[in-house]
């Protein structure tokens, strides 16, 4: 119980050293926290966890929080360990002296980075004992690992790997090979851990006033820590300013002092699904909305500063301002004044001619990295949709029709390069329906169709950051049809025979599943793909290519002979197929439906890669389970 916890922190901790806190107290808890499922539980002692940092060393605090969510900075950072298993391997091999083939077996054995760097250190003899590692250093040494670049970089990441090693003892090591492969695998993941933040934060700061609640309203104080927390996470997700900003202000009017600002991504707020037109028109009755070309692109917030700097932003909060410039020049132009702001809107496949929209297939051909402005090959237009922060304010809670207005008022229009998302203001079922015609004719996938105002409205009309939000309905061609798509990862592959011999075919494809950031096998697919994309697949994942685990999964029959690309597979491919079924050897959504069985897909067949998604924008086990019960009904 984290206030008893807390108790006893007060009445038994002391803090008599300066020394820092050590990482073993941290993989002890890592420890702990892998011999549970119980999300409960995970919660209770990473809180436990932070609330000791606090009371012995707060300075810890933030390497623990990135240690324990698996990553060491926001994704728009751009920041990237890169050891890959080669150069892992090398480095197990110096630092255990052990030979190619034991490493082999070992791999072979375990399949996991952790376990087989504990079991090749366990009999390693060291003759002398190296300083204990502590939460600052090993964080400090991956960011370092991260900061190598040019001249030398692979060998100054190898030297950093091994010291780690070196340095790490009995189950450290395990956590730490796990860390530098970013494979954890404890569960902390995002709202895990902004939960055991508020807890540990409200626990720490008020825990006089808290120990004399009773349990409703104890709950009640958590929830509305909790709640704000995550607001403000999600206008600012970056814990590096969560966690300063915890630290000295504490949760006191949090979701101030977090507010949206240029130059850090809003996590984006997310469409909810309807069947069709009829059943959106009778969700919205009473409502006033506005509907939307759903274009089929790439989701982008373009931030401009105070100081004149934009940046654009991919659905994932990455930053991609280098392959966009014709963008960047696009939204110079067209802005009115000099103010800074945030906008949204999706990046399309265009003709510049014609101007003409083109599919989504072409605008992945576009160049991936960074691009002059007459170098560009594929031609994009900005379709803006929205408007969250202007002139130093943020616009998050006023209506959409507001935000809109104010899109109008400060930019100018260019064709073919910056336009307003084409827009129909309308309650009539025929206009809609002519108007979501000329969408799926001018290339779109369906209608957005949003509430413009919160009079008389249940509705939100407000931008909730992260939300599936009920004041955005989406309403797409495919929905008419019997199977919704789902976004699936693909995380295996076995080498094809006949035709297909040396190519991966099928690929195993998963689920996620954010309670615990692992990735749930639900069907092998092998439909749908070019030879090309085969052959593409196969060079990408191919063991030679370092993006594989040299491991076959310990795993049922049914899966033998499966290579693990799980280890770099970053990718998101869009599925469709015939039914949801049961079934005893997918483990998606696995007690969800069913006590002991998982789901699978019938005939899935691969649509194309979502490359504007993550694999945590993946379709969730939980999303599946709910289809497969719709479907059931
Ligand atoms: P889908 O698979 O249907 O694209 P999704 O999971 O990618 O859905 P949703 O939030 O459910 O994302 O659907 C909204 C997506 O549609 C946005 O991410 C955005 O990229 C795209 N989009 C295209 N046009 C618009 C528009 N006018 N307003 C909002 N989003 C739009």
């Amino acid at each position: 119980d984290p206030l008893a916890f807390e108790k006893y922190c007060r009445e038994r901790v002391s803090i008599t050293t300066e020394v820092d806190a050590p990482y073993s107290f941290l993989a002890n808890t890592f420890v702990l926290i892998s011999s549970t499922k119980s999300r409960i539980r995970i919660v209770t002692l990473l809180t436990n966890c932070l609330l000791f940092l606090l009371h012995i060393e707060k300075d810890s605090l933030l390497s623990a929080v990135w240690l324990s969510t698996n990553d060491i900075a926001p994704s728009f950072y751009g920041k990237n360990l890169g050891v890959g298993p080669a150069m892992y391997s090398k480095a197990l091999k110096e630092v255990c002296g052990i030979s190619s083939q034991s490493l082999k077996n070992l791999w072979n054995r375990h399949g996991d980075p952790g376990d087989v760097a504990y079991e090749a250190k366990v009999s390693v003899r060291t003759l002398f004992q190296p300083q204990p590692l502590t939460i600052k250093k090993v964080f400090s040494t991956l960011l370092k690992i991260a900061d190598c670049i040019g001249n030398g970089a692979q060998n100054r990441k190898l030297e950093l790997t091994k010291y780690l090693l070196i340095s790490a003892k009995a189950e450290e090591v395990r956590y730490i090979g796990r860390s530098i492969m970013q494979n954890l695998r404890i569960g902390a993941v995002q709202n895990t851990m902004l939960t055991a933040l508020s807890k540990a934060f409200i626990i720490y700061s008020d825990y006089e006033r808290l120990a004399n609640l009773g349990s409703a309203s104890l709950q009640e104080e958590f929830q509305k820590a909790e709640e704000a927390l995550k607001q403000s996470f999600y206008q600012v997700p970056d814990y590096n300013i969560l966690v300063k900003t915890l630290l000295t202000t504490g949760l006191n009017d949090l979701t101030q002092r977090m507010s949206i600002r240029p130059g850090t991504p809003v996590k984006p707020m997310l469409g909810s699904i309807t069947k069709n037109l009829q059943e959106m028109l009778h969700k919205l009755k009473g409502h006033n909305f506005c509907c939307e070309f759903k274009y089929d692109g790439q989701r982008a917030q373009v931030h401009k500063s105070k100081t004149g700097e934009v940046k654009i932003f991919s659905r994932h909060l990455e930053e991609i301002s280098e392959r966009y410039p014709d963008v960047i020049e696009s939204c110079q132009i067209a802005q009115k004044t000099n103010a800074d702001y945030i906008i949204e809107g999706e990046l399309v496949a265009i003709d510049s001619k014609s101007g003409q929209i083109l599919d989504f297939q072409t605008l992945s051909t576009r160049e991936r990295k960074k691009v002059n402005l007459n170098e560009i090959t594929v031609h994009v237009c900005f379709f803006i949709f929205d408007m969250m922060y202007f002139k130093g304010e943020s616009l998050l809670q006023c209506p959409l029709s507001v935000r809109r207005r104010n899109i109008i008022e400060s930019f100018n229009i260019i064709p073919n390069q910056f336009q307003l998302a084409a827009s129909l203001e309308s309650k009539e079922e025929a206009a809609i329906q002519e108007f979501f015609n000329l969408a799926i004719n001018s290339k779109c996938e369906g209608l957005m169709v949003k509430v413009l105002d919160g009079i008389n409205s249940k509705l939100p009309s407000t931008y909730e950051p992260d939300k599936r939000g009920e004041g955005w309905i989406k309403v797409k061609q495919d929905y008419s049809e019997e199977f919704e798509s789902l976004d699936l990862v693909p995380i295996g592959a076995w080498y094809g025979s006949g035709r297909k011999a040396g190519w991966f075919s099928p690929i195993l494809l998963a689920v996620f599943n954010p309670e615990n950031a692992t990735y749930e096998a639900v069907c092998k697919c092998m439909s749908g793909f070019s030879d090309q994309f085969y052959k593409e697949i196969t060079d990408r994942y191919s063991l030679d290519s370092g993006n594989s685990s040299p491991c076959v999964l310990t795993c049922p029959h049914a899966m033998r002979g499966l290579i693990e690309i799980l280890a770099s597979a970053d990718e998101v491919w869009e599925v469709k197929g015939a039914q949801i079924t049961s079934s005893p050897v997918y483990k998606a959504g696995i007690g969800l439906a069913d006590e002991d069985r998982g789901l699978s897909i019938r005939f899935p067949r691969f649509i194309k890669i979502r490359s504007d998604k993550g694999p945590e924008d993946a379709s969730t086990n939980t999303m599946l389970a709910e289809m497969y019960m719709k479907q059931n009904q």
